[in-house]
């Protein structure tokens, strides 16, 4: 009984709160026509006509969506009775064609008319929302809820004592200036009675406390302790209401199935709590960087709201205040501006709805398709597993590059560079190996870092074409994003991937180039004044790549057994593979593949200089059968290799030497692949084998490529069994050797 009587005036609260919500959404209809009357001096009255013409636009949306369905449905008519048609005809297969086309425009209406439908919903609920938002914040301004008001009050009185605290940055201030100011906002003046009450409370151990009027409040109390505010307002709360529906890729599908119900779920989720948050404000601003005071407590790394919605991440902390880099357009920022903490780490969406999307550096949609609908985020810096954590590599992930999976072969969990000039065919390789996946269970990632966004397009053009769009997701930061973008996009890629990752799948990263992401960082370090190192980089230019590449890694069964595997792209100047950026991501990764101009240009494509490339790891996750023939390879072109350049000047060769230049002249030959052509791991056992053997020696090298192609085949429909037999992984035996030689020796016989 005595706990019943405890709760009552808890009760009478939210009684209160509902009637003040409830007595808004009344009085907003009536006001909403008196206000369209009274001239709309104010800027509800502008937001209104602005919402007004965002339902015209939905209407005539509406229309288009009714004429496009009804074009649609006239068509299909159509087509139907030319199908009907044709099948009196007896054409069955034309009807069948025709049947297909008709089905394929049913689905495309249905889409075109769920797209229209879902920008008509979200513009329109946050157009209303933020109607509803501004006329609730004047009717309650103008009206007389003066005892709701006073609930208001009281509950503030009541929660504050258990929330007051000094914060870290308050108790240096104290400590330095011996006191600390608290300001308290309220809209009408609080009474000795409640202002007794809060001093006594917060008086023990901060100095001067002071009642501050400001009408604009609506009702409840707003108290400032140093940089920390505690928040219990009403404006604060309709404040809110109006962000949240700004942020509508955070919407799930319910939440927008019809306006009037949006609506409602947006006011059931105003709170009543007393948010507490710190706030800082610009002190200097320029070139995508500002300074911010006041937000001492604040972490490295940490995301700020600045107003309207811009998002800034703490880059630096000094004493006096923190450098922010700012993640989006900044043109409105000014000095002076107020800056919220979020008190969370940089985060973007994760899930599988990114799948065959392009989003940009905070995973924002950029495709044009739509908001996308995820309910999980993850912090783009997390920490590395640990050692313990992690498994050695033993499965491969195939590029289907010949040169490659037989010579530098990179297992699933491995980081392997890709290094080169520009314009190597670097791209190439990171591309071939996405489309490798098709049907190998790994999700595939393309981080594209300071690229054009032309070319940021024809790669997904290409993606989609060979139907690796399917299981990738594209981030892109193009050259025009300000330096921030670029910098963050990997770490927002390698977020992505871990989420995958944890949850036991297999992920390929590819970060398309990180020297553009050192030099974006390079750029935001000088602008906040750090002392400039080697080739002006920053100090810690070293940790940017190696927290970044650390992540890849190959999870234990215990911690959930899936891998990432990374394949970071650097891009040399003339080749110089010892500058600063180049050799500091070398001995980050577990190996590189190198690539030259000279090669590429004389026609060796890819163009991978097989002395210096090297994968330390992926020789564990390599297939027994191209294990066994790659060791041949790689002995064959390394003396090859080095007979080459001193043949050169020779005249009189030994015929030990002219073979081993016949037979390199030939392994070179065979390790050319043209772009978008991956090949199967078994189809790569075959034609090294057969090179090996020495069955490629009398071909022509003009003629190697048709060699190719022709022996994969003949071997394929005379010994089918051969393929299972390589993917299984074991070595051949003595048997299965004897047969594919046999076979490639019948084949010579046709070729
Ligand atoms: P950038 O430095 O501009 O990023 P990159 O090193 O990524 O260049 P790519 O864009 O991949 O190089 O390739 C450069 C050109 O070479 C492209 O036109 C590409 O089509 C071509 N190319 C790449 N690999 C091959 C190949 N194996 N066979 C034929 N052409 C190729
Ligand atoms: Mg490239």
């Amino acid at each position: 009984m005595q706990e019943f009587f405890q709760s009552i005036p808890e009760i009478v609260f939210r009684i209160l709160n509902f009637v003040i919500l409830f007595g808004a959404l009344g009085f907003l209809c009536r006001n909403m026509i008196k206000d369209m009357f009274q001239g709309r001096k104010n800027k509800i009255g502008e937001d209104i006509s602005e919402a007004e013409e965002a339902k015209k636009k939905a209407v005539n949306l509406e229309k288009d969506i009714e004429a496009a369905r009804a074009e649609n449905e006239a068509r299909k008519a159509e087509i139907m009775e030319g199908a009907e048609r044709q099948v009196e005809i007896n054409s069955r297969s034309i009807a069948e064609a025709g049947e297909a086309e008709a089905k394929s425009l049913i689905e495309n209406a249905a889409k075109s008319e769920g797209q229209l439908r879902e920008e008509m919903e979200s513009r329109v609920s946050a157009d209303a929302m933020r109607q509803v938002a501004a006329i609730t914040g004047e009717v309650l301004r103008k009206g007389s809820f003066e005892n709701s008001k006073q609930a208001l009050n009281d509950r503030f009185i009541e929660q504050i004592k258990e929330l007051v605290s000094a914060m870290p940055s308050d108790i240096l201030n104290m400590n330095e200036l011996k006191k600390l100011d608290i300001s308290i906002s309220s809209a009408e003046p609080l009474s000795e009675e409640e202002m007794k009450k809060l001093t006594q409370i917060i008086c023990e151990t901060f100095i001067s406390c002071h009642n501050e009027v400001d009408s604009d409040l609506i009702g409840g109390v707003r108290m400032k302790v140093g940089d920390t505010v505690y928040d219990g307002t009403l404006a604060h709360q309709l404040d809110k209401l109006s962000q949240d529906v700004e942020s509508n890729t955070r919407q799930s599908d319910a939440e927008r199935l019809n306006i009037a119900e949006g609506i409602k779920q947006q006011l059931a989720k105003v709170s009543d709590d007393i948010d507490v948050f710190q706030t800082g404000s610009v002190v200097t601003l320029g070139d995508g960087i500002c300074r911010v005071s006041g937000l001492a407590d604040v972490m490295a790394g940490e995301m700020l709201e600045f107003p309207d919605g811009l998002k800034g991440m703490v880059q630096d902390l000094e004493k006096e205040n923190v450098g922010v880099v700012l993640l989006g357009e900044y043109s409105h920022i000014q000095e002076g501006d107020p800056v919220r903490r979020t008190g969370r780490i940089i985060e973007v969406p994760v899930g599988e709805a990114l799948i065959g999307r392009v989003v940009d550096a905070m995973g924002k949609p950029i495709d044009g398709k739509g908001p996308i609908k995820t309910e999980s985020f993850r912090a783009i810096e997390s920490p590395a597993p640990s050692v313990i954590d992690r498994k050695s590599v033993s499965v491969p992930l195939q590029t289907g590059l010949k040169a490659i999976d037989a010579l530098v072969p990179i297992g699933r969990g491995q980081r392997e560079l890709i290094i080169g000039d520009r314009q190597t065919g670097k791209t190439a390789i990171a591309l071939d190996t996405i489309i490798n996946q098709k049907g190998k269970d790994v999700i595939c990632i393309y981080v594209a870092i300071g690229q054009k966004e032309s070319t940021i397009a024809n790669v997904v053009e290409r993606l989609r074409k060979f139907g690796a769009m399917d299981y990738t997701i594209v981030v892109s930061a193009n050259a025009s994003e300000p330096a921030p973008m670029l910098y963050i996009a990997p770490y927002a890629g390698a977020a992505m991937g871990e989420y995958f990752m944890y949850q036991g799948k297999d992920v390929l990263i590819i970060y398309d180039d990180l020297s553009k992401q050192a030099t974006a960082y390079r750029e935001i370090s000088l602008l906040l004044q750090r002392p400039p190192g080697r080739e002006a980089y920053p100090g810690d230019v070293f940790y940017l790549h190696s927290r970044l590449l650390e992540r890849a890694a190959r999870l234990s069964d215990e911690a959930g057994g899936g891998s990432m595997t990374a394949l970071p792209i650097i891009e040399t100047q003339a080749g110089d593979i010892s500058a600063y950026i180049p050799t500091n991501v070398i001995s980050i990764t577990d190996g590189q593949i190198f690539l030259e101009t000279d090669l590429f240009h004389s026609g060796v494509r890819p163009a991978i200089n097989v002395g210096l490339s090297v994968s330390r790891v992926g020789g564990a996750a390599q297939i027994g059968a191209m294990k066994q023939v790659a060791g041949r390879l790689r002995m064959d072109l390394a003396q090859y290799r080095e007979l080459a350049s001193f043949a050169q000047f020779g005249s009189d060769l030994d015929k030990a030497t002219r073979d081993t230049l016949h037979r390199g002249a030939r392994m070179t030959e065979i390790l050319k692949q043209s772009q978008y052509a991956p090949m199967s791991a078994a189809d790569q056992v075959i034609v090294i084998f057969a090179a090996n053997e020495g069955y490629a020696d009398d071909v022509e090298l003009a003629d190697i490529a048709r060699f190719e192609t022709e022996v994969i085949e003949y071997v394929n429909r005379n010994y089918p069994e051969l393929h299972d037999e390589i993917l299984g992984g074991k070595k051949l035996n003595a048997d299965q050797q004897a047969k594919l030689k046999a076979c490639i020796v019948d084949f010579k016989k046709t070729f």
